[in-house]
């Protein structure tokens, strides 16, 4: 019998072509733009198989040997591989494979470590901060005091003074390292003396940086920080989802603050999909792809730069490129609706300091399809023409077609 049964005789198509038309569509779409999304890769058919299969049925509140639920016993296998994997993978003490998304991740890792009312210090959301770090509209702002740290508006770098001034200050319960935009890694280092000086936890949210760590091509935040949150899905390439990396100390209480604090029974079909992505981020061909998708963010941004955008802290050093279009006569949002109509997807992103927005690229999946420095050269001719007005988006929208054929996701 195989896996994924309703894959292969292609249930869907018969039962509810509607639908499958749009899987068909949303395939294609994938296939044939330039996902330049950061958060975004293309897991592997191992991955999306494991999604699709019978474990996707399974309740299994709890944690393997003490479920709620009858009938877990394959489950309990599943769950306890993910977790040895990505304690091997990370070189952590203990893992929680059980966290649906990044951000339920960093809900479970607040309430194992903190009260309501409790001051944090993050970085601030108009500096590349997640929505997790004080948002008003999410759980963080309402249930946290949550200062924000800032960029150097010369460097575009974190500062340092600027965070152990503000710790010394505020003196908080949780010190957290983490963004949705900064291209730099974060001095663990540093952070982990801060947080030392005035008693906080650190915690790190290991989110577009977290398949380069598995592959070696960034540092790691676990020797330093108490608590690392992790989204399987951006660099990683596994299935959606959160991760808790933690030392044994604080292992009782992690475990507790996922299940059953801010979660009930986990997506088994989703854990067993983690452990699945962990195997193949363990291999050498997984660090190639790690190095490969930082040498191709650092291409992109040479190629940008000569083209006229400006680019964040002038460089990078991980998967991210962040490049304000100000320059060539464009302003960031409207930039992303030129560059869409042409088929080169892609976010904004707040700009510190000038209240603008910025263009924020990723090079997680266009590596995984297999392109290196020509398409690089390439992608960064385009996103420079449309921009900057030299070829109009449906003559762009043909070349990039071109260039994607030569790069399917998922040949057959
Ligand atoms: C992606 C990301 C998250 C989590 O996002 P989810 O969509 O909930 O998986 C949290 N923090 C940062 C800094 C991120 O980049």
């Amino acid at each position: 019998m195989s896996v994924t049964p309703v894959l292969e005789a292609d249930t869907l198509s018969r039962q509810d072509p509607e639908l499958a038309e749009i899987l068909r569509g949303e395939l294609d779409r994938q296939s044939t733009t330039l996902q330049l999304t950061a958060a975004e890769n293309f897991a592997s058919p191992a991955v999306l198989a494991t999604l699709g299969s019978a474990l996707a049925n399974k309740y299994a509140e709890g944690y393997p040997g003490s479920r709620y639920h009858g009938g877990c016993a394959l489950a309990d296998t599943a769950e306890r591989i993910a977790v040895e994997r990505a304690e091997a993978l990370f070189g952590a003490e203990h893992a929680n494979v059980q966290p649906t998304t990044g951000s339920s991740a960093i809900l479970a890792a607040y309430a194992a470590v903190l009260r309501p009312g409790d001051s944090v210090l993050a970085l601030g959301l108009d500096d590349g901060g997640h929505l997790t770090h004080g948002s008003p509209a999410n759980f963080s702002g309402r249930w946290f005091d949550f200062t924000g740290y800032r960029l150097d508006p010369e460097t575009g770098r974190v500062d340092h003074d600027e965070v152990r001034r503000l710790a010394r200050e505020h003196r908080p319960k949780a010190i957290v390292c983490g963004s949705t935009a900064y291209p730099r890694h974060f001095d663990y280092a540093f952070f982990r003396e801060v947080a030392d000086e005035v008693g906080a936890y650190l915690i790190v949210t290991l989110t577009h940086s977290a398949g380069l760590v598995a592959g070696g091509a960034a540092p790691s935040p676990v020797p330093y920080a108490d608590l690392v949150c992790v989204s399987t899905h951006k660099t990683l390439r596994g299935p959606r989802g959160g991760l808790i990396l933690c030392g044994a100390g604080l292992a009782r209480r992690v475990d507790r603050a996922v299940f059953p604090f801010t979660q009930g029974g986990a997506e088994m079909n989703s854990v067993a999909a983690k452990a699945v992505a962990f195997g193949e981020a363990a291999t050498p061909a997984f660090a190639a792809y790690a190095q490969q998708t930082v040498a191709n963010a650092h291409t992109l941004a040479g190629y940008l730069a000569e083209a006229g955008f400006t680019i964040a802290t002038g460089g990078t050093d991980t998967a991210l490129v962040v490049a304000d279009p100000t320059p060539l006569g464009m302003d960031g949002r409207t930039a992303r609706g030129r560059l869409a109509a042409a088929g080169l997807v892609l976010d904004c992103c707040a700009l510190a300091h000038t209240g603008g927005r910025a263009l924020r690229l990723g090079t997680a999946a266009v590596t995984t399809q297999g392109m290196g420095e020509p398409a690089m050269a390439r992608i960064a001719a385009l996103l420079a023409d449309v921009v900057g007005g030299a070829q109009d988006p449906a003559a762009a929208r043909a070349e990039v077609r071109e260039l994607t054929a030569g790069f399917p996701p998922y040949p057959d």
